[in-house]
């Protein structure tokens, strides 16, 4: 049979749901939603929160579990402590996530969007829970904000108010842990603003901006801002499963009349699936709208209404633009899914190989500027060194260096070498090496920096001696 076509008009197309004809914000009040499918984005939001309200106090090795401090450029991921130094590693590392999101993205659509973005979690599963405490569900926040600025508005908006301010300043707190780790935002608490002015002025920006985006700004960060968002247009094709009305089945839509027999399709047009969508869309324009955040929610809504109804679910379900117009089973393996898996492979082979073999040490040595080599008494040649190492791990290290592959001995100037642990260490050296080791006037040596009996770290570098 023949699947009708979808009748509602387009010009849904050419503007977003929430800006007017006149380019003026519409403020979205989605109903409150209920269903088995908001139920899992519960449970799944209080494990991702809890995650995320942890995560500054895991650690792991000493170290946290995730640090990116962009300020003094040191990076902590999964207790893994990354200096600039290791940039091609995070390069990587950054490019395997992007594959992996568009490969996550081909197959099943914007999941991400509605289920794990910090964005939607905080904004449907706080931000607008608290809102619901506070001012009721859709219809009485409508006649809210119609109300004149009577006591119940002002105790209303006022608490609603406090309670974002405060929970933005949560946020704002765990975002800085983040950034500069939980012991120096401990110290901002116990040593006072004054003593940390900009870990404090962050920490008020931050709460600011959170406060704004929850508040006011709202859905339009999914519509407007988020390059994610922008770009699923070209990442989902007609196979990629996502949220979608089932428009032959539903189509043509009609009001339910008693004592009537029916002969329009399913959708009874009760606008459930509308008035639930916290981005103010119509599931029933088409799947893949720029909006949808695929949160279920409308899912959920007409679920309800086909029980209700006596008509079997999944008039609005998880399918492929595909499934629904040729009714054609789902498959995974589609030949992009295999190229870009096939991508995915060899980045993280790749990177899994580059931090097994990652020293826990990096070292940096150069012949110190302006000195020629000495000739020693015994003939021994003699060069002094610069050396400068970097402690990747969170252990101190008191430090050793030996010549590798030819003769001739290190001895350190001054005290010994100890490498403070997440620090920096440096030092001088001279190196002796007997002249007929020599290969001319620059020879290549190669210096090895141990800990113990362990090597840590080698380096090549030149060794200046007589033409011959
Ligand atoms: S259309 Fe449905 S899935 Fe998409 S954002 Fe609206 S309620 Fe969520
Ligand atoms: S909830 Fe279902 S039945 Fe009601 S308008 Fe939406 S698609 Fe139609």
């Amino acid at each position: 049979m023949a699947n009708k076509i979808q009748t509602a008009p387009d010009d849904f197309r050419d503007h977003i749901a929430t800006v007017d004809e006149e380019g003026k914000r519409v403020w979205v009040y989605p109903k409150k939603p209920k269903g088995k499918l908001y139920n899992y984005r519960k449970y799944v939001s209080y494990f991702l929160l809890t995650l995320l309200l942890a995560g500054p106090f895991i650690k792991i090795n000493g170290l946290p579990l995730l640090m990116l401090n962009v300020v003094e450029r040191k990076f902590v991921i999964f207790g893994v402590l990354f200096w600039p130094q290791d940039f091609f590693l995070l390069v990587l590392a950054f490019l395997a996530l992007v594959v992996f999101v568009i490969l996550f993205t081909v197959v099943y659509g914007r999941v991400f969007c509605g289920w794990v973005c910090p964005q939607t979690i905080f904004m449907e599963m706080v931000f607008r829970r608290i809102e619901y405490a506070i001012e009721g569900d859709y219809t009485k926040q409508k006649a809210l904000a119609k109300m004149p600025w009577n006591t119940e508005k002002i105790l209303k908006k006022g608490s609603k108010a406090a309670v974002f301010l405060l929970i933005s300043f949560l946020i704002a707190n765990v975002f800085l842990a983040y950034i500069i780790g939980i012991d120096e935002l401990k110290k901002i608490a116990t040593e006072g603003p004054a003593n940390h002015l900009a870990g404090f002025g962050s920490l008020l920006a931050f709460t600011g901006v959170f406060y704004w985006v929850f508040a006011s700004f709202r859905e339009q960060v999914c519509t407007i801002v988020c390059p994610y968002g922008r770009l699923q247009g070209v990442m989902q094709d007609k196979k990629t499963v996502t949220v979608a009305y089932d428009y032959g089945r539903g189509e043509p839509r009609g009001k339910l009349r008693k004592k009537q027999v029916r002969t329009e399709g399913d959708c009874i047009d009760c606008l459930q699936c509308v008035q639930v969508c916290p981005t103010g869309i119509d599931i029933r324009n088409g799947a893949q709208q720029l909006e949808c955040i695929n949160c279920t929610a409308c899912i959920d809504a007409c679920n309800d209404i086909m029980r209700m109804i006596d008509k079997p679910e999944g008039l609005i379900r998880h399918e492929s633009e595909e499934g629904i117009a040729e009714g054609k089973e789902w498959k995974f393996f589609t030949t992009r899914v295999m190229g870009y898996t096939a991508v995915l492979v060899v980045l993280l082979t790749a990177l899994t190989a580059l931090l097994l073999t990652r020293d826990a040490a990096e070292a940096t040595i150069l012949r110190t500027p302006g000195q020629l080599y000495q000739q020693t008494e015994q003939g021994q040649i003699k060069n002094l060194y610069n050396i400068s190492v970097i402690n990747k791990t969170n252990n101190e290290m008191p430090l050793t260096l030996k010549l590798l592959d030819m003769e001739g001995t290190v001895k350190v100037v001054g005290n010994e070498l100890v490498l403070p642990a997440q620090g920096i260490a440096e030092g001088v050296f001279f190196t002796e090496i007997p002249r007929d080791q020599l290969t001319g006037l620059n020879s290549e040596i190669e210096i090895g920096v141990y800990h113990g009996d362990e090597l840590i770290t080698t380096q090549d570098t030149k060794f200046l001696g007589p033409a011959n």
